[in-house]
């Protein structure tokens, strides 16, 4: 198979088109967003729904038309670059404002689990709602206090009542991206749902794990904490509480019974795999948009970079650039890689944990050297640049921390398992 290093001419066609939207519907209230914690930009979501749905894609994720399988082994197939579609949407949209990028309508991380985990029946009950009228969102709940990188570790419970068929749940969820506007009823948005990582045998640890879907508004669930935040400060943080919260039999994705293996996990590490390289993806919006405002105020003060140059010729802040932008660019090749693997259904863990490693790094790398370049102009709040240092730090924290993902890349490797290398 030739290598192509050309974006494919949809990528191309739909980046034109949401750089507009990066420039006016998201740019423009940036700062306003970020000095305005936990109000809901809904021009944004109202103007990202209707526009979706008039392309044919009605939310942000990978659009699905059936090859791929779900977890009771039914083909559907899927476009050969869906992954890379959505990677290069969600950079140019986090190159926009990473934190709205979050409040775009879709399942996030939740559509995500059940892309994941779900039969091919549920992924038709639970993922067609994003499609439909009103925008819909989307959330997972793996994160407990206590549970966080070792995520095995988790206590919520899951007991199946057998005299009402029905999932019984108990437990508190921290660090909800979005988990207000998927569980909360609100009038603007349609019915969400929130995914919930629970154990059905606490003994059996990680084979126990499961995920249950979980409707918006289901009594005994109650979102009882929105965080305050460095960065992403538009995007809802919620803490969530489950007090003997009632779910239908048929919401658990995966098997109801515990067999002797690490099933369950594998659930949630194949959620990872699929959303590791658009975390990075992201952070490389985030760092591109910092990069490219560094260079235009250079250019507005007479600065320029002399490409070609013997390394020795060139200033400090030439040599900061080009380096900067070799980093950019060999971060996106190893999003791209992961992409692609999982576009053509092969196993990509090492390459989406590589791809989130070094997208954390180097957006962090970036967005702290364009403040310092631009000295009190990176500082001030008249511009956005400290605004993306802020932002940016997200990347290497959430679906896995720096250090997480380099032990799975470790592992994968070296051929350890979770247990042998921790
Ligand atoms: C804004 C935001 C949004 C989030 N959204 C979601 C969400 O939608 N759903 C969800 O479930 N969670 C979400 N999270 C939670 C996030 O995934 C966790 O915070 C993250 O996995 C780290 O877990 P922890 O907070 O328990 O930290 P800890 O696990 O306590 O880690 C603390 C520090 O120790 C390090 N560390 C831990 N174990 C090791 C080890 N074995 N080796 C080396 N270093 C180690 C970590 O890298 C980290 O630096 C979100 C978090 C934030 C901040």
């Amino acid at each position: 198979m030739p290598i192509e290093f050309e974006a494919p001419k949809p990528i191309v066609q739909m980046q034109f088109v949401l750089k507009t939207v990066a420039e006016e519907m998201m740019r423009a209230h940036s700062r306003y967003f970020d000095e305005h914690e936990h109000e809901i930009p809904w021009d944004y979501i109202e103007f990202m729904h209707t526009a979706m749905k008039a392309m044919g894609v009605g939310s942000l994720a990978p659009n699905e038309k059936g090859n791929g399988q779900g977890s009771d082994g039914q083909k559907e197939r899927r476009p050969s670059i869906a992954y890379q579609v959505l990677a290069s949407q969600i950079e140019m949209l986090s190159w926009g404002d990473v934190g709205m990028y979050l409040v775009t309508p879709g399942g996030g991380l939740g559509a995500a689990a059940v892309q994941a985990a779900g039969t091919s029946e549920q992924k038709a009950k639970f993922l067609a709602r994003f499609s439909e009228e009103k925008p819909t969102l989307g959330a997972m709940c793996m994160t407990e206090a206590g549970a966080g990188s070792d995520n095995s570790a988790i206590r919520t419970r899951a007991v199946l009542d057998e005299t009402t068929n029905e999932w019984v749940l108990n437990g508190e969820k921290i660090f909800v991206t979005s988990g207000d506007k998927s569980f909360n009823e609100y009038e603007q948005l349609g019915r969400g749902f929130i995914v919930v990582w629970a154990t059905i045998d606490p003994s059996a640890r990680r084979a126990g794990m499961r995920a249950f879907v979980i409707e918006a508004g289901t009594p005994g669930v109650k979102v009882t904490k929105l965080e305050h935040k460095l960065g992403i400060r538009v995007s809802d943080t919620a803490a969530i509480s489950l007090v003997d919260a009632r779910v239908p039999y048929d919401h658990i994705l995966g098997s109801p019974t515990v067999e002797k293996s690490t099933s369950g996990f594998k659930g949630a590490m194949a959620t990872f795999d699929a959303t590791r390289p658009l975390v990075a993806a992201s952070g490389l919006g985030v760092a591109r948009a910092a990069l490219e405002f560094l260079k235009e105020k250079l250019t507005e003060n007479g600065v320029q970079i002399r490409y070609g140059l013997p390394r020795q010729k060139l200033t400090s802040i030439e040599r900061d650039v080009i380096d900067m932008e070799i980093m950019l660019k060999s971060a996106w090749l190893m999003v791209v890689k992961a992409v692609w693997m999982a576009d053509n259904k092969k196993s990509n863990a090492l390459e989406a944990s590589m791809s989130k490693v070094k997208a954390g790094d180097v957006c962090t790398k970036i967005t702290q050297k364009v403040v310092e370049i631009l000295g009190p102009l990176g500082y001030s709040r008249e511009f956005l640049a400290e605004k993306w240092f802020r932002d940016a730090k997200i990347t290497d924290i959430y679906e896995g921390t720096g250090q997480i993902n380099r032990l799975v890349v470790a592992r994968q490797i070296l051929g350890y398992s979770g247990s042998e290398l921790r």
